[in-house]
């Protein structure tokens, strides 16, 4: 399932294919993903000219110079290729540039999402709205977690997962950050002291840093044959490594599962 870092990588992928290009074409190959696509979705990009594009969470997002943004989001199965050899029936929205190059949305679960909205607006509209800051940006850090964990009884996982708090964070890396950080999932968020809290920021950008890292080696390293973007193989700290050593102290990692989700952590270092 397509994380922040994954995300991150496919924008960094589209950029070189897409920036300053005017689209000539975009088809959808189907009605909807998990919704259906705006019904003014072809008429707004057709001709538009590709100014930038970005991410926000899991969005990826293709601004154009109509002053629309085009947000995308991967779901559970979502990639981008470029310059696929051969268009298949998940290869649901096809966009050729004026260079002829071609990049196909590709999605078997089709749990993916597209839509435009007007760029000027796109921060005051779901989901973008209530989202707390980018765990990378210049909003996050030990002194906004103190703020926004203060009084806070829930335990300091669900606390990261909220979207409201920060934004994009997806199980995976708040196993590995936590676990970086030396603090126990179930800790009570707003009993957790500021130094503490300055290396669990430190923590989730570094494990986001170390996964952006081995998707750009990847992008610049390897032609995937079949041009599809942001999969990589991380070395995860702790999640899916259920009995290995931990990183830090060498004991045996345990996995905890609540309400059908689970949980990594090192017993030992995790306090
Ligand atoms: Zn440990």
């Amino acid at each position: 399932m397509p994380e922040l870092p994954e995300v991150e990588t496919t924008v960094r992928g589209l950029e070189p294919v897409l920036k300053g290009r005017r689209i000539e074409s975009i088809a959808l190959r189907r009605p909807d993903l998990r919704r259906p696509f705006p019904p003014d979705l072809r008429q707004r990009l057709t001709g538009a000219r590709v100014t930038g594009l970005g991410r926000r969470a899991k969005y990826g997002l293709i601004e154009t110079d109509r002053g629309d943004t085009m947000v995308f989001h991967l779901g559970m199965s979502g990639s981008w290729r470029v310059d696929p050899s051969e268009i298949g029936i998940h290869d649901h929205v096809v966009i050729e540039t004026d260079e002829g190059r071609r990049l196909s949305l590709n999605d078997p679960r089709r749990f993916g999402s597209v839509d435009i909205v007007r760029t000027d607006e796109r921060e005051s509209l779901p989901p973008f709205a209530t989202m707390g800051p980018e765990p990378l940006g210049e909003g996050f850090g030990g002194a906004y977690l103190a703020a926004a964990l203060d009084g806070r009884k829930a335990p300091i996982k669900a606390i990261l997962l909220d979207q409201r708090i920060v934004a994009g964070l997806g199980n995976i890396y708040v196993c590995d950050a936590l676990n970086l950080a030396g603090i126990a999932p179930g800790r009570e968020a707003g009993r957790i002291s500021r130094p503490r809290l300055d290396r669990l920021a430190a923590a989730v950008e570094s494990v986001l840093g170390a996964a952006i890292e081995a998707g750009g080696s990847t992008l610049r390293d390897y032609l995937q044959p079949n041009g599809e973007l942001g999969y990589f193989s991380s070395k995860w700290r702790v999640y899916g490594r259920e009995g290995k050593p931990c990183p830090d102290c060498g004991a045996p990692i345990r996995r905890r599962t609540d309400s059908g989700r689970s949980t990594f952590f090192c017993p030992k270092c995790q306090r």
